[in-house]
């Protein structure tokens, strides 16, 4: 029978346990049913303790691994945390978020533990035994793995899932000790930019896209790029969104002309960029071109401005295309937006 234990830790609070541990734990319950095995939760943070209402009802057996020495983000302590987790729980099967903070631990933590961690997991199920599925070849290749090697260690993609709810009463967790390797790294502080000043937001509902019409000549002949920063800022405040951008304008930048001083080769969405997965797109003064529209495979609804009625997207790639210029269209929407809120 497997043994499945789920890893988490708490946020920056030090207390909750964030929206892609919980993930996580909901993968744990429905598997540990699906396949009969028995199901732990680990739980790694300075208050892990106070974490434990999150998970009542996932499982009888919660462990901890708590103290400051756990507080923040760093190699030693967590591995050492979580290979202690592991070998408390005698686990056989390892679900763990794919956040920053255990993504880069994991791996290492199988390697201790004589397993193997594959990783970018979106999905688990039970077939004839415990199968596993990922993306290839930038989401192009889905392939369903499984695998006979124990432990197995899976880092599941965030956003794949509905979060667990927790249901009637916690139970007392088991404090797990952990013996420190000697602790070189000390973390004295995050540098961060404000949370306004992100332009990728995964858990927003809307993407928006800007291609590079908005850096280009417009009708009067003239460049408008600190009008169309303002209007897309202004935009991305307005509805929550998140940005994204064709490759002609992150480009750009190399190459000397009229830039979005926001926009990095991050925001670029697209066959060399990024496929993001959002309930709605829009894409604005962008050509809608194949490379691009490759990227928009996981936006369920999307629509287009653009003042071409013949571009990419007219031509079945939205479900929506106001032929328009955006700038316009844009400016009046933000309108709208500051008087709803
Ligand atoms: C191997 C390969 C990989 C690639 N990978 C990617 C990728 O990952 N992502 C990607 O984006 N591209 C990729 N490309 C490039 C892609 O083919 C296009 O060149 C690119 O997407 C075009 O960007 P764009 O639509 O922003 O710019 P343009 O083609 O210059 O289009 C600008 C658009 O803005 C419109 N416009 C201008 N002013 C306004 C206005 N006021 N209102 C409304 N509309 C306006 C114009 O009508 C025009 O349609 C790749 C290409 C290759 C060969």
């Amino acid at each position: 029978m497997e043994k499945l234990l789920v890893l988490t830790h708490v946020d920056e609070s030090g207390s909750v346990l964030n929206k892609a541990s919980l993930e996580a734990v909901a993968a744990g319950v429905e598997m540990a049913q699906a396949l009969g095995a028995s199901l732990a939760i680990g739980i790694v943070g300075a208050k892990a303790d106070a974490a434990v209402p999150q998970v009542a009802g996932a499982s009888t057996r919660v462990l901890t691994v708590e103290g400051e020495a756990f507080a923040q983000p760093r190699y030693a302590s967590d591995a050492a945390a979580c290979e202690a987790l592991c070998r408390a729980a005698d686990a056989t099967v390892v679900f763990a978020p794919a956040t920053s903070r255990f993504a880069r631990v994991i791996p290492g933590v199988a390697y201790r533990m004589g397993g193997f961690a594959d990783t970018h997991i979106t999905a688990v199920t039970k077939g004839d035994k415990l199968e596993a599925t990922r993306w290839f070849y930038r989401q192009r290749v889905e392939a369903v793995l499984s695998r006979e090697k124990r432990p197995w260690f899976l880092l599941l993609e965030a956003g794949t899932r509905t979060a667990y709810a927790a249901t009637g009463a916690a139970v007392a967790p088991e404090k797990v000790a952990v013996t420190l390797p000697e602790v070189r790294t000390n973390v004295t502080g995050v540098r961060a930019p404000k949370q306004d000043e992100q332009t990728i937001r995964p858990d927003a509902k809307l993407l928006f896209v800007a291609g590079a019409g908005w850096t280009k000549k417009q009708s009067d002949g003239q460049v408008h790029a600190a009008e169309a920063e303002t209007l897309i800022l202004g935009f991305l405040r307005g509805a929550d969104a998140s940005l994204g951008s064709s490759k002609s304008l992150v480009d750009q930048s190399g190459e000397n002309q009229t830039v979005l001083k926001f926009m990095t080769h991050m925001n670029q969405i697209g066959q060399t960029g990024a496929t993001p997965r959002h309930a709605k797109g829009l894409s604005t003064c962008c050509h809608g071109e194949e490379p691009h529209v490759v990227g928009w495979r996981f936006i369920n609804e999307r629509r287009a401005i653009n003042l071409d009625a013949n571009c990419g997207w007219a031509r079945g790639k939205a479900d929506v295309v106001y032929i328009a210029d955006a700038f316009k269209v844009i400016a009046k929407v933000n309108a709208l937006l500051a008087e709803s809120k």
